[in-house]
């Protein structure tokens, strides 16, 4: 029987604790289940350890005997470090316990596959999915996963010829030893989770993994249009053993791949030559999903593929739920899910894609609300507010833009539709990117998104 997932025996016969049983650490019981290990199992919110998978035993790691444990399998979401390290680590590490993590244990159970690794502070969903996308359009086999969707350890077994294409958060990096990536992706750094990294220079520490243990036939793909990442590549240029691939969606770059006037340029090997208008690849919109695109080109062409392959795979790549999605268009109005938009940064990106805005925003806010959008203000035909932030948005738009308090969901899509067809302005958009976390109306953003697509499919159907 060919196995539906990969099975780690390198701990075979022996005991391995696993911290943390949200998805990945489930995925890893069951994984190392199969390699015939003990297993002690632990998570310190009590709903996460009922129903513990098969061959597992609930165990506080925190105050259990760990002196015959061979591991711990540590979850991405647990700290190892800062701010503070789980007391659980702590102990491990006392008693020399090796701390690995799902990337890791792939890796160590599927030797002869290859890795194509994707991080970066934005875009690593986006990135990761497109070049799962031109691979099996080019033919070859793949298994996309990691951060994003399916826990590294469900992914399907892989030889040789096959490779994981996995999107890896810093966290994750952190727990790499002997995992080299083929090809590894950085695509921008910016200020992001320091806390769980000791500041700027931790996080930075973090990414920069991604590349380690790189040897002269593996490649570096690095968006250079960010200080940290062009400092970083221009290092590794100097002094890396690997093959550095500069990008960008600001300036031309020799040896890279880089976006001019719209068009994706190819520089590779000799003289830069364009090779798509990237106004054709619809679900890539704006120029933060430029530089994912180019990423995905680059990552496409050192894996071997032609590049009139990977372009059309570009082209036709349906994009992500939840991002700049486009959800239906009705009587020529377009509906936009960017549910995925949790802060006004990820809300700038989407705003800058759009002229005419009926534009819903609110739920919980983060610090500075949406003062820095107001660059963007003009773009607004309209606001529908909604959730807790209501009051502190009406206030930063209040005498700039007009604005309805809606209270919720139903009522802004209602209204936003209602006022839309009434000023029937070319090419407007309904655009839900609410710049706020969900949680005050929703458990979590996709069902945010998803309320959004069920509300719009029920005036399709009108
Ligand atoms: P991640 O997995 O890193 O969170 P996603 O691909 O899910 O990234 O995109 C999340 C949001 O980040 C998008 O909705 C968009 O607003 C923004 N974004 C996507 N790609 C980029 C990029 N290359 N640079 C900056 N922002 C981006």
């Amino acid at each position: 029987m060919v196995a539906r997932t990969v099975v780690v025996r390198l701990f075979a016969g022996r005991r391995v604790a696993i911290l943390g049983l949200a998805k990945s650490g489930r995925a890893a019981a069951e994984s190392l289940a199969g390699g015939g290990v003990e297993i002690l199992a632990w998570d310190d919110n009590p709903k996460a350890r009922e129903g513990l998978p098969a061959g597992c035993r609930a165990e506080n790691l925190a105050e259990a005997d760990l002196r015959n444990v061979a591991a711990l399998v540590l979850s991405p979401g647990i700290p190892h470090s800062f701010p503070e390290p789980h007391p659980a680590v702590v102990k491990a590490r006392h008693a020399g316990i090796e701390i690995v993590g799902d990337l890791e244990l792939l890796a160590r159970a599927a030797p002869e596959a290859r890795y194509i690794g994707i991080t970066g502070t934005n875009g690593k969903s986006t990135t990761t999915a497109l070049i799962g996308h031109i691979l099996h359009q080019a033919g070859r086999a793949a298994e996309v996963g990691g951060n994003l969707g399916t826990p590294a350890l469900s992914l399907a077994p892989l030889g040789p010829d096959a490779a994981y294409v996995l999107e890896c958060s810093s966290y994750q990096l952190e727990l790499l030893s002997t995992l080299v990536f083929e090809i590894a992706v950085l695509l921008n750094i910016t200020p992001d989770h320091l806390d769980r990294h000791g500041g700027m220079d931790g996080y930075v520490a973090a990414k920069r993994h991604i590349f380690d243990r790189q040897g002269a036939d593996a490649t570096a793909v690095i968006g250079i249009d960010d200080s940290i990442c062009r400092g970083m590549a221009e290092e590794m240029r100097r002094s890396g053993p690997q093959r550095v691939v500069p990008i960008s969606v600001r300036e031309p770059v020799a040896g890279g791949v880089y976006v001019e006037n719209g068009r994706l340029i190819d520089a590779l090997d000799d003289e830069p030559r364009p090779v798509l208008d990237l106004a054709e690849a619809e679900r890539l919109p704006g120029s933060h999903n430029w530089q994912n695109a180019a990423a995905g080109y680059a990552v496409a062409r050192r894996y071997g593929i032609a590049p009139e392959v990977a372009v059309a795979a570009i082209r036709s790549f349906p994009g992500l739920a939840h991002r700049q999605e486009l959800v239906a268009t009705i009587d020529g109005l377009r509906y936009i899910n960017d549910s995925k938009a949790t802060n006004a940064d990820a809300t700038e990106k989407a705003l800058t894609c759009y002229r005419a805005i009926y534009w819903i925003a609110g739920g919980l806010s983060k610090a500075g609300g949406i003062v820095p959008l107001e660059p963007y203000f003009e773009r607004l035909r309209h606001a529908f507010l909604i959730g807790r932030a209501t009051e502190e948005f009406a206030a930063t738009l209040d005498g700039k833009i007009p604005f309805t308090r809606c209270g919720d969901l139903a009522t802004a899509v209602a209204a936003a539709t209602e006022r839309a067809r009434a000023e029937r302005v070319a090419d407007a958009v309904v655009l839900l990117s609410p710049a706020c976390a969900s949680f005050d109306q929703f458990a979590n953003f996709e069902a945010r998104g998803d309320e959004f697509r069920r509300l719009v499919s029920e005036l399709s159907a009108q």
